[in-house]
This record gives C-alpha cells, structure tokens and sequence, in this order.
C-alpha cells in the first residue's frame, strides 16, 4: 500500500463527482439507487437477485431498493475478505491509519451530502443525521489514535527471560448493525477492525443500507485495498449464514435484544467471539433538588431526539418527591418540539403501531396522557408521525414503564425515595443507561453506585461514552464481555500473542561480554 503524506489529505478538494452522489439537499423525496453488495472493491447484485424496496420514512415512499443476499453471498464475500486480509495484516499499522486519516477527511467533504443522505433513508432531522455523521468521524478519529497506542506491553520478567504481548488480527470479521445509525454504528467497528489487521464484511439494516454503500466508496478513494471492506445486503438469512460461517472468526451485532441474544448463542456454538448490543429502557431519577431549567430542557432533548429511537434515550422518569415543576418544564420543553422540522417520523408502519399500542394500553390502565403525540401530523408529509408524549402516574410493571418502546414516549413513575428510584431502576431487565439529576455530589454518588446500567450520568440526558472511552450497556442490554468502542473494541477485534524468550543462559559468558 502506498502511504499516503499529509499533504495529499491536506488536498482532498469539494466534489460531487462521486458514484452515486446523493442530490438531496432538502427534505423534498429524491429517488436514490439500488444499494448493492460490496464485494473486493465492486458493486454486485445479490447471487439470487432479489431486491426489497427502501422507503424514505418522511415521504412513506420506496426511495430505493436493497439487494437481498444469502448464504452464497457471504461464501464470495468471505472468499475475497480472506484472500485480502493475507495482504492487509502485513501492512504496519502506521499505515493502516493512513487510510483513516483519509477517510476523515473525505468524510468531512462530503458531510452535507452524507448528513442528507441519512436524513432520507432513516427520517431524522438534518441536524440529527450531521451528528449521525460526526460522531462517525469522531469514531474515526479514534482509529487514527489507535496506531499510537497499541504497542503491546514487554518485560525482562527474571534475568535473560522476556515476556512480550503483541496485538495480531483474526482474520475475517463482520458487523451486523440496526436503522438507527446507519453510519455511526458502523464506525464503532470499523476503525477498531482495521486498525488490527482484520478483513471485514458488514451487514447493514434493510431499512438505511445507502449510508453503508457511501462509506465502502469512500474507504476506496482513501485507499483501502479491495476486499478489506465488504458490504453484504440483506436481512436473516444473510446474518444467520454470518454467524454461521467457519472462517468468519468474530461477529459485532447491534440491534435488538432479542435478535441479540439469538445470535450471540447461535455463534458462540460455533466458537466465535460474539458481542451483541441488545435494547435498552433507560431510567432518568430526578431528585427534588434537581435544576429546574437544565432538568427540563435535558430530559426532553434526550427522550425526544431522534423521535425517540435511540438507544441511550430517556424512556422513563423516576420523580422522587415534589418534581410538579420540573414535570411541567419538561412538558414546555416537549411542547416547543416542532415535528418535521425539529423531530423526524418513526421508522415505519408496523413500528408506528407498536408505539401506539403502548400509549393507549398506558392510558387505558390509567395513565395521566401530559402530552398526547398520538394523531400528529406533518403537512405536506407523509409517513408516520408521532410527536412526543408524556404520560404520568404510571406504575412500573404496566409495560410502557418497562419494556423497549423505541418511540417519542416518556412515562414518569412517582415514588417518595430514591431508595424506591433505585430498586425500579434495578429490576428492570435492561441496562444501558442510567441518570440521577440532583445538584448534591452525595445523592449523585449514592444513586450512580446502584445503577444497574452500564452507562451512567450525573445531570445528563444521554450518557453515551464519548471517544475514547468504551460503549456498551449491562444485562439484557449487552451479549458477550467487554465493550464495543474505544480500546476495549480494539481488544476485542484483535488477539493477544505471548512471546517468552531467553537468548542466552544467565550464567554464560557470551563472546560480547
Ligand atoms: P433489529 O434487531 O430488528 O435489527 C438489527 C439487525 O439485525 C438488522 O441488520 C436486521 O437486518 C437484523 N435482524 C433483524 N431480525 C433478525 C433475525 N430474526 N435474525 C437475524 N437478524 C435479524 O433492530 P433495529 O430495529 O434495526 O434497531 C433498533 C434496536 O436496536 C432497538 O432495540 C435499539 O435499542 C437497538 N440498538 C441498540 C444499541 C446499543 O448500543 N445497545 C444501539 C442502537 C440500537
């Protein structure tokens, strides 16, 4: 590979020449592309040539379509990844990095039209889907520092013995990612596989594949050898034939709980590593201490980002103690929220239904509806919309409290202790995320010591644990040890060699001393 000098990604110059450059620049409907595999530097149809339409969920219109692959398509994928790592592993890190160095900055050139992109295929917000993108780049940025830290670790550890650690790839990995992120959540692999010397094939969710088929033509122009990125399409029988594949050696899924716990038993059969982020249903516990105005506008910015389809979004509000006014602040906050220009449209229909569903039991049961969503309306779009929504006086065990709605709804539990707070926060199968918001360090303290999450805030809406620290949740929320980003990710697409060594006995006299 050629390295590549800093001038030359000094030079990277605006261009809309690309393939498949995406016109969007406004929420108008634009008809896109087929999105198809991405095999050694190459576009193909799917072995079989299915395809499944891709529906821009603002517009609830097929702005595309996906090829769908099964198992011989990750036979040639895997061929042509195996065949690529052989070469790749013996290019130094150094310059592996080169090429995500490069990356970033053909990231950053195409920002707009990578940030529109997104907001097409998955309905976010534009200001939503840039910082979809830019925290991708940061997750770049990431693998850049990467090369400067993975040094491995040596001792003399007794006279003329020495013991080495050195990081070695895998071989052929893959990652298999939901719609929320079409590219962030692939780049809280991808930096981390390369950066190791692996080869890797990602499977991206059917509902926003057109963000991945962005980044396999960027990772070309940046230099990546063919067949080190691959991008196979598709939906269960491409992810069961991933998880099945001998030579596929580690597997990185993110989605669903269910899905993850299927999988990450399916492929720890196999003997592969497996780490599998599954949902969540993430606590917030206001004290009655807490800032009125931070209170407020967080909790809102954190349940109703996104519409709510995040996996580090509020999902239900523990109030312990007189809260009537930081409830009510939250409801203005909520209330300024404009749909269509501040929030984006839910998925698709049948996630559209599921979230209904969950308010009508909730206000069925006897829910006190703050702030109905329900019946909103975007003029001039189609889709399904839902605008935020808050209901009180919920009890814990009634299932909006509960389970993973994925949706604009926020339910608040009353309780007089946060000893209460805690036990709720506690029982709940999940834990990705949890948060105290109180202005005492002592309160704070005691209430983050107990969380049963493996991502905690003090006084934040979404506590997502920025590069270069690690990502990933606890209990029902994470399959498999260790973390998805950061070093913990390096370490888990990586392996470590142990190399003892003893040139000389100690007590001989060599022909140097
Ligand atoms: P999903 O589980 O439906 O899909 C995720 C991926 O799995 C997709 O690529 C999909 O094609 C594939 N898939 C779906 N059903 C499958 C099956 N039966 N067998 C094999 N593969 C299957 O998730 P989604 O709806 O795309 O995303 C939303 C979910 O992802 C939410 O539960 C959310 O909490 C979770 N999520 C978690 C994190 C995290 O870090 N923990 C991050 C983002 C999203």
């Amino acid at each position: 590979m050629n390295h590549m000098s800093t001038a030359a990604i000094a030079n990277v110059s605006q261009s809309d020449h690309h393939p498949l450059h995406f016109r969007g620049k406004n929420y108008d409907f634009v008809e896109y592309t087929t999105a198809k595999n991405w095999i050694h530097g190459q576009f193909h149809d799917a072995i079989g040539g299915t395809t499944m339409p891709v529906s821009n969920p603002r517009h609830e219109k097929t702005m595309g379509h996906v090829s769908v692959s099964g198992p011989a398509d990750i036979e040639t994928a895997v061929a042509s990844a195996k065949n690529a790592f052989l070469q790749w592993r013996t290019v130094p890190v150094k310059e592996r990095s080169q090429v995500l160095y490069k990356l970033k900055a053909l990231m950053e050139r195409d920002l707009e039209e990578l940030s529109w992109l997104v907001s097409h295929e998955n309905g976010k917000v534009y200001a939503e889907a840039k910082a979809d993108v830019l925290k991708g780049i940061e997750c770049v940025e990431m693998g850049c520092s990467l090369a400067n830290m993975v040094t491995g670790q040596q001792l003399d550890v007794s006279r003329g013995i020495n013991c080495e650690t050195t990081f070695e790839p895998l071989g052929v990995c893959a990652g298999i990612v939901p719609f929320n992120f079409p590219v962030r959540v692939p780049l809280w692999m991808l930096p981390q596989v390369l950066i190791a010397g692996n080869a890797f094939i990602l499977k991206p969710s059917e509902q926003v594949p057109f963000g991945a088929m962005k980044l396999a033509l960027l990772l070309k122009e940046a230099g990546l050898p063919d067949g080190v990125f691959n991008v196979v399409n598709g939906t269960r029988a491409v992810v069961e034939a991933i998880v099945d594949h001998p030579d596929i050696k580690a597997v990185g899924f993110v989605g669903s709980t269910k899905v993850a716990k299927l999988l990450y038993e399916r492929g720890a059969k196999t003997g592969k590593r497996m780490l599998c982020l599954g949902g969540a249903k993430n606590h917030i516990v206001i004290a009655p201490d807490a800032d009125l105005e931070l209170t407020g506008s967080t909790v809102s910015a954190s349940a109703y980002g996104c519409a709510g389809q995040r996996c580090m979004a509020a999902s239900v509000v523990l109030g312990v103690g007189k809260i009537d006014h930081i409830i009510e602040r939250t409801v203005a906050e909520a209330k300024k929220i404009r749909l269509g220009e501040d929030m984006g449209p839910i998925i698709n229909k049948e996630a559209y239904e599921r979230i209904v569903a969950y308010i009508d039991n909730a206000e069925k049961m006897g829910a006190k509806v703050l702030l109905d969503g329900r019946n909103a309306k975007v003029p001039g779009a189609g889709g399904y919309w839902i605008g935020p929504t808050i209901l009180d006086n919920m009890k814990p065990e009634w299932p909006a409290a509960c389970e993973e709605i994925f949706g604009p709804v926020l339910s608040i539990v009353r309780v007089n202790t946060i000893d209460q707070a805690i036990a709720i926060e506690n029982k709940n199968p999940y834990g990705n995320a949890a948060s105290i918001f109180t202005q005492s360090g002592g309160v704070a303290r005691y209430a983050i010591e107990r969380f049963e999450a493996g991502m905690c805030g003090v006084n934040i809406g979404v506590p997502v644990p920025r590069e270069p620290f690690s990502f990933g949740g606890w209990n029902h929320s994470k399959f498999g040890h260790g973390d998805m980003t950061g070093m913990d990710g390096f370490r888990f697409w990586s392996r470590e060699r142990k190399v003892t060594s003893k040139w000389a006995a100690q007590s001989d006299q060599t022909w140097m001393s």
